[in-house]
């Protein structure tokens, strides 16, 4: 399957949803007026895009639409889905370059850390990678069981200690061993429970000091792992660790199974945060590097016609 038509699997819903009211708008008018901006805004805000972006596509659009003198409705698809494309471009691209690098995944219970870690390790795998997965979420065994399951899956290396053990140290002993077995990326999988802020950001310094000490010169990817199917509930999430990390960009999860697509608009636009990979299901190739075009593309096009990028 091509790159396109997957990610425009993966965005069906969005496209049923959010594409879909845009349509119908852009299908209600004759010509371009303002009731017909009115109507397209409030689409995009339904499709969980937020106002203040929603507000910001409609104003661009009227630039352009004067711009180009456009008249007719119809011809404005195309151009909302280049503000949608401009809006969300820049930065997609992971920055591992050094040998080792490392990534350490952040987010709340159940958005997808461990799933995305072992899709992550996997496509780097094909890649001809070497990969070495860290267990420093060490809140519940099942989590570090569960990252054992997909380093399996996946067929990379795993290290982890028990159930309650320091994370830091958990980081320590996998950058040891990344080290010593000569890997490329050294992926941990951290806990991230918001209930307690100040804990939170004790365990993420502390984890950033054993990076800092043992990998100075090591690029560093800190991953949000944010759930689509919670809409702009994602975006405060997004927010909330913003104060507590320094994040380098986002994975999008469960985008297959949510209307709430439009949410990679808003982390883009109001957060300035990059999208670099989206997760469109729960098997080990469900994950897709983001690539602003395509995804602003898979929005608006049918997909049954196209099958490539
Ligand atoms: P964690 O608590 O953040 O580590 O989350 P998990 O990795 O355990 O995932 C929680 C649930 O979300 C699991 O049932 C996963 O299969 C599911 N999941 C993760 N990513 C995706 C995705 O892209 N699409 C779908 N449909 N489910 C996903
Ligand atoms: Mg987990």
């Amino acid at each position: 399957m091509g790159i396109f038509k997957k990610f425009g699997f993966g965005l069906k819903k969005t496209r049923e949803g959010m594409t879909g009211r845009i349509e119908d708008v852009l299908g209600a008018y004759e010509e371009i007026t303002d009731d017909f901006y009115d109507d397209l805004e409030e689409a995009l805000i339904m499709g969980d895009i937020g106002m203040k972006t929603a507000t910001d596509i409609v104003e661009e659009l009227r630039k352009r639409v004067n711009h180009n003198e456009v008249r007719n409705p119809k011809h404005a698809k195309m151009i909302i889905s280049d503000i949608i494309a401009d809006m969300i471009d820049g930065g997609e691209d992971m920055g591992l370059v050094t040998v080792p690098s490392i990534v350490l995944v952040i987010g709340v219970n159940g958005v997808g850390k461990t799933t995305t870690i072992g899709k992550l390790a996997a496509m780097y795998k094909k890649e001809g990678k070497r990969v070495i997965l860290g267990a420093a979420d060490t809140f519940r065994a099942a989590a570090i069981e569960q990252l054992e399951v997909w380093a399996d899956r996946a067929g990379v290396d795993i290290i982890k200690h028990k159930e309650g053990a320091d994370p830091a140290a958990v980081v320590y002993d996998t950058i040891e061993a990344g080290l010593s077995r000569d890997c490329d990326i050294i992926i941990c999988d951290t806990a991230g429970r918001l209930h307690n802020k100040k804990n939170l950001m004790d365990e993420l310094a502390k984890i950033y000091r054993v990076v800092e000490k043992k990998l100075p010169y090591a690029d560093r990817e800190i991953l949000l792992v944010l759930d689509a199917t919670t809409g702009q509930n994602a975006v405060n999430q997004a927010k909330e660790f913003m104060n507590v990390a320094e994040l380098t960009g986002i994975a999008l999860t469960k985008l297959d199974g949510t209307a709430r697509g439009g949410v990679v608009l808003t982390i883009k636009n109001e957060l300035k945060l990059p999208v670099k990979f989206i997760g469109v299901g729960e098997q080990i190739d469900d994950l897709q590097p983001f690539k602003p075009k395509v995804f602003a593309k898979a929005l608006f096009e049918d997909i049954s016609t196209n099958d490539e990028d």
